[in-house]
């Protein structure tokens, strides 16, 4: 992650009523194997797009919050309350940072794809990563 890429997107949830805009520095692209990605993802791991929080945006429609312990620190997700799609995640181990679920993106194609996988130590064998992928037990900036 050593070049700066900057992104400026819009994207929404499934049913139309939550609309949003990013823009800024991505921060990270990553494939994330957490519990609560599993859960809902349907199974796999989960397509980030760390994104500055002061860039991001709704433009439209009222997200609510649902709160997630992980180990030590709360992290929440904002979600439709129409059609239950969850645009990001959010922690306090990165204060500043909103993880944008590539899905809600419009453009999906902007992103390329993950630079890292992420809670590895929660991967199953049935998740194929890609061997050039570094892959981290936990988050990289709290190991
Ligand atoms: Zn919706
Ligand atoms: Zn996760």
């Amino acid at each position: 992650m050593s070049e700066q890429e900057s992104l400026s997107f819009t994207g929404g949830c499934y049913c139309g009523e939550l609309r949003y805009k990013a823009s800024g520095t991505v921060l990270f692209k990553a494939l994330c194997h957490c519990e609560y990605c599993q859960i809902f993802s349907g199974g796999m791991a989960a397509l980030l797009i760390g994104m500055p929080a002061d860039g991001f945006y709704y433009s439209q429609g009222e997200a609510k919050k649902s709160i997630n312990q992980y180990g030590d620190s709360p992290s929440y997700r904002s979600f439709c309350p129409n059609c239950g799609t969850h645009i990001y995640a959010a922690s306090d181990m990165s204060p500043g940072v909103v993880s944008i679920k590539v899905g809600s993106m419009d453009d999906r194609s902007l992103y390329g794809g993950p630079n890292m996988a992420l809670q590895c130590q929660d991967r199953q064998p049935y998740h194929f990563v890609d061997p050039e992928l570094p892959c981290h037990d936990q988050w990289p900036w709290t190991e």
